[in-house]
């Protein structure tokens, strides 16, 4: 399977048939990986507004319409496609901004193939591309009552910039103070399997009687927003995340004792006495499972509530003496006209009118070797060089700032 540049097909002038429908004035590109054709473009549901993707398997001569996961970039007039180490297709979107021009439409990597597996069927994901360095998601375990809602909140106010909650399902009533799509999707359990079946979930559990899980879009949602993820879940999800593509740092909350962690759960007043029996019957298993399952990187001790909050800070690198750092994903400014080309684990992108004879004079080099990723799907950490002088061929790239 050999590089497969991009070939734009315009078919409106080719009246090319490729299960898109027919009208279009929206260019599509093409990319072969083996057997399979790639054709990207044009949406065939014109509510949606997003790129479309189809397969033509050659040697079936048959056109399949794939599973497509993640959020969906939206319609542009026009793109580039550039297979990435057969895993996946670089799209640049031309005349879109700084934040929505870099996609990755993943066709065999880690993730893309659990979810083949799980489905049954063919499976695409979408993931954006922004420059900087994505830190990695954080999921919170630990007994009800420990106390995790109560350092998240924290966290979450002392660093509102830096962190978004992960928002989960849950089959269970809403407490009082609990609102709809803040605290949890509050849903009912014929339509969380159904979307479970249908491959929305990153992971689910039966927790305490009542189903919980994490939808892929929870967490897309914060990457999205450039912040840093947080999951409150308990071990079971935990677990599955960690045999799961997300690559997330894994922190378990102990009680100091059990009478504390009841003290703690009656204090709350939020569940009957059942209720309360049954959390503090799981909470042994969970702590057990917690302490040596190893799951987790980090056990913390909640019982001086300050001390274990500076604990936490420093597990994310963010204690009092340490700067504040500000890499940040961010997106990548690219003219409506230009022009892409790929050399090695390199794609290089030429804003510069091109005059006969002369180089580039404005080049944005994007490292795509080891993209990194934050939530499901999703690509973050992209090198992003810029050259303004690019005389010498290709040479320089390793020199660029
Ligand atoms: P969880 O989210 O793990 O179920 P919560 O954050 O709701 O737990 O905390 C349960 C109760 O314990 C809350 O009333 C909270 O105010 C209290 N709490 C949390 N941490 C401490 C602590 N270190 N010492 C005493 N009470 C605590
Ligand atoms: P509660 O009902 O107290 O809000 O949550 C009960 C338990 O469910 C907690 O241990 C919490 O971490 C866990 N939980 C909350 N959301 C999720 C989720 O999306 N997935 C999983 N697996 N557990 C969750």
């Amino acid at each position: 399977m050999g590089e497969a540049p991009a070939c734009l097909v315009d078919d409106l002038q080719n009246g090319f048939s490729n299960g898109f429908g027919s009208k279009s004035k929206h260019l599509e590109s093409s990319v072969v990986i083996g057997d399979k054709e790639y054709i990207i473009g044009r949406t065939d549901n014109e509510s949606t507004l997003s790129i479309g993707v189809k397969i033509f398997v050659r040697s079936k001569g048959q056109w399949v319409t794939p599973i497509v996961l993640g959020a969906k970039p939206k319609l542009s007039k026009d793109h580039s496609a550039v297979l990435v180490k057969e895993d996946r297709i670089l799209v640049i979107k031309k005349g879109s901004t700084s934040d929505d021009c870099i996609w990755f439409l993943e066709i065999d990597t880690g993730y893309v193939r659990e979810q083949k597996k799980i489905l049954g069927t063919e499976v695409v994901a979408w993931s954006k591309g922004v420059r900087g360095n994505a830190e990695k998601p954080v999921v919170i375990s630990g007994p009800s009552g420990v106390g995790k809602g109560t350092l998240i909140a924290m966290l979450m106010k002392e660093f509102p910039t830096m962190f978004g909650f992960s928002v989960s399902h849950t089959t269970r009533a809403p407490r009082g103070m609990e609102k709809d799509g803040i605290h949890y999707h509050f849903t009912e359990r014929s339509v969380m399997e159904a979307e479970i079946k249908d491959g929305k979930f990153l992971e689910f559990a039966s927790v305490h009687g009542n189903l919980y899980g994490t939808s892929i879009e929870a967490v897309e949602v914060v990457a999205d927003s450039g912040k840093r993820c947080i999951l409150d879940i308990d071990v079971q999800g935990a677990r599955s995340v960690r045999a799961s593509s997300l690559e997330a740092v894994f922190i378990f909350v102990c009680p100091p004792s059990m009478n504390e962690l009841e003290k703690r759960l009656r204090a709350r007043g939020t569940e009957t006495e059942e209720q309360i029996l049954k959390r503090l019957r799981n909470a042994e298993a969970e702590i057990e499972q917690g302490k040596s399952s190893g799951i987790f990187d980090h056990i913390l001790y909640n019982d001086n509530l300050e001390d274990c909050y500076e604990n936490l800070k420093k597990i994310l690198g963010l204690d009092r003496n340490m700067p504040v750092d500000d890499s940040s994903p961010k997106g990548i400014d690219l003219p409506e006209e230009h022009s892409v080309s790929k050399l090695d684990n390199k794609i290089l992108i030429n804003c510069g009118t091109s005059e006969l004879g002369k180089a580039s004079k404005n080049l944005i080099v994007l490292d795509v070797s080891s993209p990194s990723g934050g939530a499901p799907g999703r690509t973050r950490g992209l090198k992003v060089y810029s050259v303004d002088s690019f005389s010498d061929g290709l040479n320089g790239i390793d020199s660029l700032s």
